[in-house]
């Protein structure tokens, strides 16, 4: 059973500054790595445009959400999370739940308000998961 999700203080620098950079709007992001044993090992971020423009919502366009895939399998990585920011407590919102049970990965959310950063993944109930920083 997946518990851990495992990233590098660079990589959270990294989603820090592209939010900052993406407000008003929420940015999202996909996450690379492997699956290894109950932990996710990220290895690669790459950040997306948020489709929805929105300072509430976000969706990646089907097309790069394609090129990322390609991307991960030609790297010999799987794609392992979702990263997207709320103005608001990192608390899925309905629709993220909604989009958590089509994508069973884990979901990393990062609130602009509190700067709390907590990653949630649904199997058969939301649960959250221990955030690893090395
Ligand atoms: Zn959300």
């Amino acid at each position: 059973m997946i518990r851990r999700l495992i990233l590098s203080s660079k990589h959270i620098d990294e989603l820090k500054r592209f939010t900052i950079d993406s407000l008003p709007q929420e940015s999202c992001a996909l996450l690379l790595g492997d699956i290894n044993g109950d932990d996710i090992v990220v290895s690669r971020i790459i950040s997306t445009k948020n489709a929805d423009k929105s300072k509430t919502t976000f969706s990646i366009e089907p097309n790069e959400l394609f090129e990322v895939y390609k991307d991960a399998e030609n790297s010999g990585l799987d794609i392992v999370g979702i990263f997207h920011s709320h103005p608001a407590p990192a608390k899925p919102s309905t629709i993220d739940i909604k989009y958590m049970k089509i994508n069973p990965i884990p979901w990393l959310i990062l609130s602009t308000t509190n700067n709390e950063l907590i990653v949630f993944l649904y199997d058969n109930i939301i649960r959250q998961l221990e955030l690893v920083i090395n």
